[in-house]
Order: C-alpha cells, then sequence, then structure tokens
C-alpha cells in the first residue's frame, strides 16, 4: 500500500541557509528506507527530480530543489549500533553531530571530524565531506568513516566500504546527494582522555606570518584555526589571530570523569548570565553594517593582540569546535538580505598572493566582509574532493539590494583567481559558482568518473538539487 502521494500540501517553503534563496518544493520525511523508496517511485511516476536534505545547513542552494521533491531526512534520526570499547558507531543519516557527541562523550570519545556547527547531520556531512579545524591532521570526515550503506534510486541498497565497492564508496562521500541516499553510516570516532582541550591564542599581524606560524605548529597541533579582520588593509593587511588546540594525554586530567559529562560542554545559556541566548542575535542587528563590523573586527583584533596574546587556557571540546553556536540564529543579523560565503582552497604556495588580492579586491569594490575565517589543508581520496595541500580562506558577504550585482562580479573575478592558482571551491559554502568554473577545477577526468557511477546508480537522474541543475545540467 502506498503511503504518500504527490498533493499540493506538500509544498513547503525552503530557504537557503544563507537566507538569500528561497523555494518550494514537495517536502517528505520519512522514516524508513522503505518510504524512501516509494518516494523515488512517485518522483519517476510524476516526472519529478529528488533532491536530499539533511539539516541544510549548506549556505547556498546544494540542499534545494526548487518545484520538485526534498527527501527531508532530519527524522532518520537513530543511533543503530555503539561500541564504547572499540568507538565504532553506526546512525541512520539524520543524526547530527551534536546528537552524536552527547551520546558518545561521556565514554571518552569524540567526532574526529566537525564543522563550525553542531547542527549538520552525518548524511548531510558525508554528502559534503566536510573537514574541520583539525583537516590538515586528520582529513575530512570520509576518512573517519569505515562503512556505508546507499539506497539508490532504482531501490537497491549497496553497502560501500574501503574494500566493498571502493569506487562507489570514494565517489558518494562528497558526491553531494547525488549517487544515492547515505541510510546507514559508521564512523570510527576519537579517543580522548579529557573533556577539555589546552588551546593557545596567539596574534599575526599578515597571511606571510600566518602561513609561517601554521608551519611551524602544524606537527604538534590538533587543531589549528586562523581569524583574519578583513577590514584591515595596507601595511595591516591580513591581520588576524590564531588559535592552536591540543587534546590532554592520558593522565593529564584529573577528573575526567567530570569534564567529560554533556553538562560540562554545554555552551552557556545566557550573556553574562542577562541575554537569553535566542535573542542574543538581536545584539548583534546595529553593528550588521560595514562601520560596525569594522569596529567588532579591530576590538577582536585588539583584544586578541594585546591582552589575549599567548593565552593558553583549558576549553571544553563543545565550546572550543562550535564557537559559531554561541550565538543562536547570528545569521538573522544579516538580514533581510541574507548572506554568501564563499570559501576558496588555494594551494600552499600561491595561498598568501590570492588571499591578499581577495581582500584588496573586496575593498576596491566596496563589499567588505564580515568574517574571514583561515585553515590549513591537505589532499584526500576522495573524487569530488574540495581540498588541496594548502588554504582555505572562507569569506562571509552580507547580501543586499545594493550589492547583489558587485557581488557576482566580485566572486567571479575571484574565483578567476582561485582556478589559475590551481586551487578548488566547495558546494557546502557555494551559491556563486559557474557551471564552467565548477567543471574547470574538478577535471574532465573526475566528472566523467562521476557520471559513469551516476548513470549506473541512478539511471533515470532523479536525484538532482538547484546546485546540480546550476553547475552540472549537461551531466547529471
Ligand atoms: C555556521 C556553519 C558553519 C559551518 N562550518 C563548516 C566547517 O567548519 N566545515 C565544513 O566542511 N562545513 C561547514 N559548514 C557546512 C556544512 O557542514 C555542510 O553544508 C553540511 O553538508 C551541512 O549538513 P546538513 O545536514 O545541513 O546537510 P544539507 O545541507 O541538508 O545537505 C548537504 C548535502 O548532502 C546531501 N545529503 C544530505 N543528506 C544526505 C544523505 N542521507 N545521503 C546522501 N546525501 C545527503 C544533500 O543533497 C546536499 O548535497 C558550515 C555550515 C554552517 C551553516
Amino acid at each position: 500500500m502506498s503511503h504518500y502521494c504527490l498533493t499540493p500540501d506538500r509544498l513547503e517553503r525552503v530557504d537557503s541557509w544563507g537566507m538569500n534563496r528561497t523555494s518550494l518544493a514537495y517536502v517528505f520525511r520519512p522514516t524508513t528506507a522503505e518510504l524512501m523508496a516509494e518516494v523515488f517511485k512517485i518522483a519517476k511516476n510524476n516526472g519529478k527530480s529528488v533532491g536530499l536534505r539533511g539539516a541544510g545547513y549548506s549556505y547556498g542552494d546544494a540542499s534545494m530543489n526548487s518545484e520538485n521533491i526534498l527527501l527531508d531526512l532530519s527524522r532518520m534520526n537513530r543511533i543503530i549500533d555503539w561500541n564504547p570499547e572499540t568507538g565504532l558507531i553506526s546512525v541512520e543519516p539524520g543524526v547530527t553531530i551534536r546528537q552524536l557527541w552527547q551520546y558518545c562523550i561521556e565514554d571518552g570519545w569524540w567526532p574526529p571530524v566537525v564543522s563550525g556547527t553542531m547542527f549538520v547531520t552525518l548524511g548531510g556531512a558525508a554528502g559534503m565531506n566536510i573537514h574541520g579545524k583539525n583537516n590538515f591532521k586528520a582529513g575530512p570526515i570520509g576518512n573517519h568513516i569505515t562503512e556505508f550503506e546507499l539506497l539508490t534510486p532504482t531501490g537497491e541498497t549497496v553497502v560501500c566500504s574501503r574494500s566493498k565497492n571502493s569506487e562507489l564508496f570514494h565517489a558518494a562521500i562528497g558526491g553531494f546527494g547525488m549517487l544515492g541516499v547515505f541510510t546507514r553510516i559508521t564512523l570510527q570516532l576519537k579517543k580522548i582522555y579529557s573533556g577539555q582541550l589546552s588551546v593557545e591564542a596567539f596574534a599575526t599581524k599578515s597571511f606571510g606570518e600566518i602561513i609561517e606560524r601554521f608551519n611551524e605548529r602544524e606537527a604538534d597541533a590538533d587543531y589549528l584555526v586562523g581569524w583574519i579582520d578583513c577590514f584591515a588593509t595596507g601595511s595591516e593587511l591580513g591581520r588576524g589571530l590564531v588559535h592552536q588546540a591540543n587534546y590532554l594525554p592520558a593522565g593529564a586530567d584529573p577528573n575526567p570523569a567530570q569534564t567529560l559529562r554533556v553538562k560540562n560542554q554545554e555552551l552557556p545559556d545566557t550573556l553574562m548570565g542577562i541575554f537569553p541566548k535566542s535573542s542574543m542575535w538581536r545584539l548583534l542587528q546595529p553593528f550588521s553594517n560595514n562601520l560596525g563590523m569594522k569596529a567588532i573586527n579591530y576590538a577582536k583584533y585588539l583584544q586578541g593582540s594585546t591582552i589575549g596574546n599567548n593565552e593558553v587556557v583549558k576549553q571544553a571540546h563543545a565550546q572550543f569546535a562550535f564557537l559559531l553556536d554561541y550565538v543562536p540564529n547570528w545569521k538573522y543579523a544579516y538580514k533581510p538580505g541574507g548572506l554568501v560565503q564563499f570559501q576558496s582552497f588555494v594551494p600552499y604556495d600561491c595561498a598568501e598572493k590570492v588571499f591578499s588580492e581577495q581582500i584588496r579586491l573586496s575593498h576596491k569594490l566596496g563589499i567588505v566582509p564580515y568574517l574571514g575565517v583561515f585553515k590549513r589543508h591537505r589532499p584526500d581520496a576522495f573524487l569530488m574532493t574540495h581540498a588541496v595541500d594548502g588554504f582555505s580562506f572562507a569569506l562571509d558577504y552580507p547580501v543586499t539590494q545594493q550589492n547583489k550585482d558587485g557581488l557576482t562580479t566580485l566572486t567571479q573575478i575571484m574565483t578567476r583567481l582561485v582556478l589559475d592558482s590551481g586551487g578548488r571551491h566547495y558546494f557546502a559554502k557555494d551559491s556563486q559558482l559557474t557551471a564552467e568554473a565548477a567543471s574547470e577545477y574538478l577535471g574532465k577526468e573526475a566528472l566523467a568518473k562521476f557520471t559513469a557511477l551516476k548513470s549506473a546508480t541512478d539511471p533515470d537522474h532523479l536525484l538532482q538539487t538547484d546546485l546540480s541543475k546550476r553547475l552540472f545540467n549537461a551531466f547529471l
């Protein structure tokens, strides 16, 4: 018996996380693989495509599918199997990173790779092959996935690992939901001996210096992340702050049973004990303009380069990893236009030049990013990889009615610089790439392999998203 029908009451408004795109889609939230298979049948019978969506935390159109079907996997959120001896966990795709760390931390395990927010799902994390502040050391999340089950649109379930269907394993991870639905993901977690990290903060005066300091420290650091003040120009261009974090070795924490408690990881509920977390973004809104953001960036640099310089503190894992979650809905400060993130990945030797030029160009066109985040990366074995042996720079631009066209011009010029340096882009953040640019950095060979796998797992090309149509209409 069929449970689902394609009726108008299924239509919902679906926004991109960056709030600069909106759409209507028929949304289904199944709780079993059988119901998912039913959705694929409905799509085929009605000439519709199916887009996959986890938490919808991709900045652009990667988990949108306008006027078609969206398979929202957030209700597939059961932990299937957990072994606290080995740290191996099997989960359904809608389990979030938050659910994962809260479930395992008291047994002394932590997700090996996390994004800057804990609200993403494991299915979405695998679909984009997310990286963390430890990418130079731990690689992307795919490096820690030992096996998954993939439901293809033909209704078949394929088990993939490094030894079983290895080609599909390396293509579906990072395959932006084009080859099938992850229905079960098995992940090896990281053993930890304390709920705290040792965190050191220090200031850097330029891109040259931040690259040098990352270089000196990467052998000994577990995590490294840089923040760049994008308002600084001239001799101050590229100035920023770095945070290095390290796990505590066994025996270093006198009270691991306490520091590993979820309660002692959580972010505070109020700011300075006064403002409830839920309304904190309203405090940011008056600063959400060039002058306000210039002042905030300056104050942050000033604090970090003076009293905060070379400070070493103990910080809970969740507090260090999910800094962006401190202020829930901080993105609302970018209303009404929303924000665009431009994250580019540039080879080591070109990074200083390309990133400096990105800031110069932003100033020249009068559209300055409010936030700039700098990370170290290394290549990985996944077919649609976004990583390079080099650095990434993630820039958050406000979108307004006035700057919209200028922003498109700016991102196109910056993309050219990235491609000419042998760099890459990342679908999780993208909303600006053109089809030509995406094909250029992915290369003919990778695209041909991916297209062949797509024809095998999804012969009717049912799996599509607004992003796949924007960038790969001709192939996928
Ligand atoms: C504030 C913030 C901070 C972030 N920080 C980082 C960071 O540090 N590092 C990083 O790498 N990314 C980061 N991201 C991006 C984010 O981690 C990715 O976009 C991630 O994919 C979002 O997960 P999701 O569950 O919301 O997936 P969605 O955005 O809903 O989907 C992502 C992709 O996965 C596909 N997909 C979803 N579920 C499945 C499934 N079950 N099977 C197959 N495919 C599926 C979708 O079709 C889509 O292509 C950040 C995003 C935000 C908003």
